[in-house]
């Protein structure tokens, strides 16, 4: 048996050393809490499951879906981004539903990139991007995110080389594993890239929904010009807690949707109908448990930020997303503070490397913990800090 090349070119699993230490403490009998995941830990809502139970009894949601997605629910998505951002789209040429976001920003790469091409992705970032790049036969070039920056990439340093050979810019705002979020004016100067240098933007939004402190996160088109140049993807699984469910859905530009449309239909058979009934109940159904998780979201990252200010960590406190990104003391690798908090505190939290090389220097905890285990795991965190140094 001989594998193919493209499986070869995956980059090794950059969490080997960390998940090998958890296994061997939990073995250990240690009480290990982990800070290390990004999926909700709250259930899906009860009007939202109360949909799938009776969408199971309809025979008609026991066949095959279509590809795209039903047309009830590619309204739903098309109305909710008018009421959430005025951004109108049309639900027959500019809205598709995906099997989860993560199946999309894989598979898109197969409608842009031919063997050589370039994709830009943030560093560090979902993996995704990059990996759905080389599964292609593309390469990745890295637009390093820094905290000088607000964790914007500079497109103004791409080289012009790289930038003629790229076909994709890949944004992710707000931001995993970083926190930080984007501004209407950053998206218009991607456009204008974008323009500029002829390639398509994709922009990742499923944190568009978790934010705090009474912020709200824009969407990317709602930039000028931006569904001439791109598509945004946007999830169920975040806002509502969906990640089992897998239903998501892709917008704007109409040309890259067909493209998208052409390869998948091709590979899959859509999102079971049933779950589709769910999304379109998430879309249009009552919105306070938006609202009652993003309170639960802020008081657990409240709580985790004081913990590791404490522990000599300097972060800035996220508006949005599931997560803290947060430096790690002088002098201590991303792996070693780590290695570090779980030997001494039997505390998980996933070191900066594992999202790109710029991550190195950073550690990335989410915020969904559930509560008691949290509050656990910041007691140890103050206990740590006592003895510290
Ligand atoms: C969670 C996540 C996704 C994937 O979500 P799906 O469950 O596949 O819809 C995509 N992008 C980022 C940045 C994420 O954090």
């Amino acid at each position: 048996m001989r594998l193919a090349k493209r499986v070869e070119s995956l980059p090794a699993y950059l969490f080997a050393e960390i998940s090998r230490k958890i296994a061997e403490k939990k073995a250990q009998g240690v009480d290990v809490i982990s800070f290390a995941i990004g999926d909700p830990d709250l259930p899906t809502p009860d009007h939202i499951l109360q949909s799938l139970k009776d969408a199971a009894d309809d025979p008609a949601n026991h066949r095959y879906p279509e590809t795209e997605g039903l047309l009830d629910l590619r309204e739903a998505i098309s109305r909710w981004y008018d009421r959430r951002f005025g951004v109108a789209l049309d639900p027959a040429t500019e809205v598709m539903s995906l099997i989860g976001s993560k199946e999309g920003i894989g598979h898109v790469a197969l409608c842009f990139i031919d063997p050589g091409d370039v994709a830009l992705v943030p560093d560090p970032g979902y993996p995704v991007y990059a990996t759905g790049t080389l599964l292609a036969g593309g390469e990745p070039y890295y637009l390093p995110l820094t905290e000088e920056n607000g964790f914007l990439p500079d497109l103004d340093s791409v080289p012009e080389q790289i930038a003629k050979r790229a076909k994709l810019l890949w944004l992710n705002y707000p931001n995993n594993p970083t926190g930080a979020v984007a501004d209407i004016d950053f998206f218009e100067r991607a456009v204008a890239f974008a323009k500029k240098n002829d390639l398509a933007v994709l922009h990742d939004g499923p944190y568009s929904e978790v934010a705090f402190d009474g912020y709200r996160p824009v969407s990317f088109l709602q930039a000028e010009g931006a569904k001439e140049v791109g598509v945004e993807f946007h999830s169920l699984s975040k806002s509502y807690n969906m990640t089992g469910w897998r239903v998501a859905m892709v917008v704007g530009n109409a040309e890259i949707i067909n493209a998208l449309m052409r390869v998948k239909s091709n590979l899959d058979s859509g999102v079971p109908q049933a779950v589709q009934r769910m999304a379109i109940t998430a879309l249009e159904g009552p919105q306070d448990c938006v609202a009652e998780h993003n309170a639960i979201y802020q008081r657990r990252r409240d709580k985790l930020v004081d913990a590791l200010t404490k522990l000599g960590l300097r972060m800035t406190l996220p508006q949005a997303s599931l997560y803290v990104w947060a430096r790690v003391p002088d002098g201590m690798t991303s792996v070693q503070f780590a290695s570090r908090v779980l030997d001494e505190a039997g505390v998980v939290v996933t070191p900066g490397p594992g999202y790109g090389p710029t991550g190195e220097g950073y550690v990335r905890l989410s915020l969904t913990t559930p509560d008691e285990r949290l509050e656990e795991g910041v007691r140890r965190l103050e206990k740590l800090a006592g003895g510290w140094k």
